[in-house]
């Protein structure tokens, strides 16, 4: 690739920003256009959750680069405008205002979009879902002593608003179907951890219990009926539900989709020059042996640098472990790797659970560790990574013994 060449990137988040940002990075002194359906600048989602939500920080502390940044580095940035129709025998990308972009490299980071509530009455203005900015404001606008929210799904964006709720005194109801939140994630042993915390914070957690209809009043959502028929009353309702990758431009055009556009171990789809990052990227993992859609932050920060490289014509490929992070009260954790329930054998746990203070361990049943996640212990993510990576077997009695220091297992 030379000077003389386009890449163009579509989709405007975290991923289409790092990759417009490793481009330059790698020396890629073309056109770079970076297509993006938001107005906004690109930014970070895990604030929307988080600090965004609760006041606690700017909207621009959440920005990817500061729209000098795009000027400086020659970033074509058009943002609130959306890709409709990819070409890739012509390589061309049509937009939306009828506009059409030639490429010679493209990237597609279109991302996620919330899993649709699929019970009577979920169309009423007042049930939030939680992707963008503009959510994250309606969202809080429904916080404050003496309102109630219910939320619908305890997994991580459902937690982290039910955290960010009861903080602000909203009065708090989650909706989970399974028997406890978090369980397909983290597997029951620990996803009692989350239910206590939630619990101990004063949220009405309905576990193994599901939505009959959101009820209505001339349009607007006043609360949900249980299975059991039980009536909750609500002032909003937040679906956290999960999120569906947005490939409809990569079906259309005719690449491999199965879950997310299937990419190599260098995030190259089935098409030569067209690559994929982030949340739609359906990776296919060398160190892990298998397909994996990562829908985290680290996913999306730090595979654009690979397909860049590889674009440009390096060997790159993409070989990071799973990793996200959460903050919910006073409870920070980080997790890493991959053992979600039903794929482990065992879990040894460093530290107190009840203290909520520990690292825990997924093991299999040749005591190799798979995942770890710590829950407010700090600096250990590195080391622990090089445990996974190291992938021999562990004395798990050791593991658990917090005076003996992870350079010596
Ligand atoms: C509220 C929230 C909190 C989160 N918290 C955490 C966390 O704490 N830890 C963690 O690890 N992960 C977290 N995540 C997940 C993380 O934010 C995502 O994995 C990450 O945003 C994925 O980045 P992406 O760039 O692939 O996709 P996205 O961030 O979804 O960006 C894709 C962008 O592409 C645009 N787009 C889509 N189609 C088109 C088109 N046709 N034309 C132009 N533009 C288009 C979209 O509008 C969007 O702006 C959170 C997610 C959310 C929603």
């Amino acid at each position: 690739m030379d000077g003389t060449q386009q890449v163009v990137i579509i989709g405007g988040g975290l991923a289409g920003a790092k990759t417009a940002e490793a481009l330059r990075d790698h020396g890629f002194t073309g056109t770079v256009t970076l297509i993006a359906a938001e107005a906004h600048l690109p930014y970070e989602r895990p604030p929307m959750s988080k600090s965004f939500l609760i006041g606690a920080s700017p909207f621009d502390d959440a920005l990817v680069h500061t729209a000098e940044w795009y000027r400086e580095k020659e970033i074509d940035l058009r943002t609130g405008t959306r890709a409709i129709a990819l070409d890739t025998g012509r390589h061309r990308v049509g937009l939306e205002d009828g506009d059409e972009v030639a490429y010679d490299k493209l990237v597609l980071a279109t991302g996620s979009t919330p899993r649709r509530l699929p019970v009577p009455g979920a169309e009423a203005s007042g049930v939030h879902y939680l992707r963008t900015r503009e959510d994250s404001d309606a969202i809080r606008s429904t916080f404050g002593p003496g309102r109630r929210l219910v939320v619908i799904g305890g997994g991580w964006i459902g937690l982290e608003v039910a955290a960010a709720a009861r903080g602000a005194g909203t009065e708090v109801c989650v909706v989970e179907a399974a028997d406890l939140p978090l369980s397909a994630a983290l597997g029951p042993e620990l996803a009692v951890v989350f239910a206590d915390l939630h619990r101990a914070n004063g949220v009405d957690l309905r576990l193994s219990t599901r939505l009959n209809a959101v009820l209505t009043d001339g349009g607007r959502a006043v609360g949900v009926e249980l299975d059991g028929g039980e009536r909750i009353d609500a002032d909003g309702i937040v679906v956290g539900i999960g999120a569906v990758p947005q490939t409809g431009l990569a079906e259309a055009a005719g690449l491999a989709v199965d879950d997310g556009v299937l990419v190599d171990a260098s995030l190259r789809t089935s098409d030569p020059d067209v690559y994929a990052v982030g949340d739609i990227a359906n990776h296919d993992h060398p160190a892990l042996g298998r397909r994996m859609r990562v829908e985290h932050w680290a996913a999306a920060l730090n595979q654009p640098s690979v397909a860049a490289a590889a674009l440009l014509g390096g060997a790159e490929r993409y070989t990071e472990l799973p990793y996200f992070y959460s903050d919910q009260y006073d409870l920070g954790m980080e997790y890493i790797g991959h053992s979600p329930e039903g794929s482990y054998d065992r879990i040894v746990v460093r530290g107190a659970l009840a203290a909520q203070k520990f690292v825990a361990f997924w093991l299999d049943r040749d005591n190799r560790i798979k995942a770890a996640m710590n829950v407010n212990v700090w600096d250990v993510v590195d080391q622990i990574k090089h445990l996974i990576g190291d992938g021999r077997p562990i004395d798990p009695e050791r593991l658990a013994d917090p005076g003996v220091p992870y350079a010596e297992l």
